[in-house]
């Protein structure tokens, strides 16, 4: 069978086909409409047609931002304003007349990076997403794992410190509200007056307040990452979103979460994603 893959960003659609042996056909990426849901209904739609035109039988997956509620089938939490409280999956699924899968981007990393990527050898794992937020997702034997509520592998919102700093999601001191970009980058102005991204503070961690940053940083994710690790103890974590290129997480910052495990024997693999910024559009596709 084949597969069609969509990855609704917030300034780009990507799609993608591929046949059953897991190759691209065919690769192609529009600009997403802005602040208009149903052009973005149609844009999307038109992109399928496109790509299936000379096929018969295909899968559709779409990774968007954002979940969908199990409750009311309604996105909530999107970064595509447009999107929120729409009932986006039975909208695109009538139009097309087809059945829709869709998962959101953490579950699609986490699908790509163990189907075609470099988690494909392993049979637990977990996938961290971290970049403007922060984001998990579970992975065995090749499938999702959801849960009963289907937030399973949301780590980005445990509680990392009780009264903690404020999130978004109403609760204090979860995860992302440490070691996501934005909150990373308030914490450097808090400590040196300075407004600056994170490429331009991690270019320059001489002094000792920079040195401060970046312990506190190390602890948040050891911290974060140990207790995934106490919990479900999975055979490898890949790194994905914009900070996973940043290599002392994989060496100081993989030492801190090793300190922080609760066994005296750990090995657990921490590796950078392979697939980059594709892992969306691919993991759509295989979704099944
Ligand atoms: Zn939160």
């Amino acid at each position: 069978m084949f597969r069609i893959g969509i990855d609704l960003g917030g300034t780009k659609i990507e799609s993608v086909l591929l046949d059953e042996n897991l190759n691209v056909l065919q690769q192609k990426r529009i600009q997403t409409p802005q602040s208009d849901y149903f052009k973005i209904i149609d844009s999307i739609s038109s992109l399928v047609l496109e790509l299936s035109e000379n096929i018969s039988d295909f899968s559709l997956g779409v990774c968007t931002p954002g979940a969908i509620s199990k409750q009311t089938g309604l996105i909530k939490n999107s970064n595509t304003q447009c999107l929120i409280g729409k009932p986006f999956k039975e909208d695109l699924g009538k139009k097309l007349e087809k059945k829709i899968l869709i998962e959101n981007d953490a579950n699609c990393f986490a699908m790509a990076e163990s189907k075609m990527g470099i988690t494909k050898d392993y049979d637990l794992v977990f996938g961290v997403i971290m970049g403007t937020g922060v984001g998990g997702a579970i992975v065995i034997n090749g499938k999702l794992h959801s849960g009963r509520t289907n937030i399973s592998g949301e780590w980005g919102h445990h509680t990392l410190h009780r009264n903690g700093n404020p999130c978004y999601c109403g609760k204090t001191g979860c995860v992302e509200t440490y070691i996501s970009g934005p909150s990373l980058e308030k914490r450097w102005f808090e400590l040196t007056g300075k407004s600056q991204s994170m490429p331009e503070i991690l270019s320059n961690l001489n002094d000792e307040i920079s040195q401060k940053w970046k312990c506190e940083f190390l602890e948040n994710f050891g911290y974060g990452l140990a207790n995934v690790i106490d919990i479900l103890d999975p055979d490898v974590i890949v790194l994905g979103g914009g900070l996973s290129n940043i290599d002392f997480l994989y060496t100081e910052g993989k030492e801190s979460v090793y300190e922080k495990v609760f066994s005296d024997l750990i090995e657990t693999p921490i590796l950078k994603n392979k697939l980059g910024d594709s892992a969306g559009v691919f993991g759509a596709a295989l979704l099944n």
